[in-house]
């Protein structure tokens, strides 16, 4: 069975080891992700992805989507955007997920990641079309 969302959330904080706005981020990216490429949280060999960051976003995508760096379906590309391209394998479908920030004016730490929870995935991520010179091999 697929994991609930909660489900996927304690599984993605524990791995991480802590709970932070970061992660909050990817974990939303992979749900958002799942949704729009038909992925499962459940087979670990059919997503891709390329995250533009290395920080605590990735966490998530890798508990989510089984994704690493030793079996070639993670791949970092720094580019300064907080953005993340997903492939399907199974499918050949493939999208760009861009952060695009919450207004965290008076908001403290704690309050940004609960925030980030609970906003929708049209107002956290730009989806895009995955640049042409990106490769997922
Ligand atoms: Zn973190």
């Amino acid at each position: 069975m697929e994991p609930t969302d909660l489900e996927l959330w304690e599984k993605t904080a524990e791995f991480h080891g802590h709970i932070c706005p970061g992660l909050s981020i990817g974990y939303k990216a992979a749900l958002y992700a799942k949704e729009l490429l038909d992925l499962s949280f459940q087979d670990s060999n059919v997503a891709v992805c390329i995250s533009e960051t290395d920080k605590c976003p990735i966490d998530a995508i890798k508990a989510a989507f089984g994704c690493n760096e030793e079996k070639n379906s993670l791949f970092v590309n720094l580019t300064g955007d907080m953005a993340f391209s997903l492939l399907n394998r199974a499918t050949g479908k493939s999208v760009r997920l861009v952060y695009k920030g919450l207004n965290a004016e008076g908001l403290d730490r704690n309050e940004m990641q609960k925030a980030i929870i609970n906003a929708s995935h049209y107002e956290l991520f730009a989806v895009e079309a995955v640049p042409e010179s990106y490769s997922f091999s």
